[in-house]
């Protein structure tokens, strides 16, 4: 029981402190698991995050910079500063769901899960720069760390 209130508490403080820019991250869909990196798109010399953006009446495929801190997305269809996109997979086409509002500008924050464990969730609103790393786990975070050989050791 302490244990696991301990372990609760490590993840949440661990939350905020990666929120370090200059983070690759590497995500998949959290409907149908397939991985959306394309290396075909490289944005900030990465393979880019693909995605499916609906926006009022136009639809297309949006590519967003796997950099985490860079808000670098190409896109064609010139999604206003301000608007509200929807995002899909363009693999199982579910729209990505969101369990929460952002906390700066009130529109929906989407999930996409972390190809290494947890999650991260990012604002719909163009120009609205929240979006932050999530651990539910700290088996997760460790995992995150290794991946991107940092030095992370949980507290005892
Ligand atoms: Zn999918
Ligand atoms: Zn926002």
């Amino acid at each position: 029981m302490f244990a696991m209130a301990n372990q609760e508490k490590i993840a949440e403080s661990n939350t905020k402190k990666v929120g370090t820019p200059l983070i690759p991250i590497f995500v998949n869909c959290p409907f149908c698991g397939q991985e959306l990196m394309d290396k075909d798109k490289k944005i900030d010399s990465l393979p880019a995050i693909h995605l499916h953006a609906h926006q009022g009446q136009d639809e297309g495929p949006i590519w967003l910079s796997a950099q985490y801190g860079s808000f670098v997305s190409i896109d064609n269809m010139s999604i206003p500063d301000g608007e509200i996109t929807k995002f899909s997979c363009p693999f199982c086409k579910r729209i990505l769901p969101s369990r929460r509002h952002c906390d700066l500008c009130q529109a929906s924050l989407l999930i996409l899960n972390l190809t290494s464990g947890g999650a991260i969730e990012f604002c719909s609103r163009k120009g609205c720069k929240n979006h932050y790393l999530e651990f539910q786990e700290v088996e997760a975070l460790t995992h995150f760390y290794d991946m991107l050989h940092l030095d992370y050791s949980p507290a005892p």
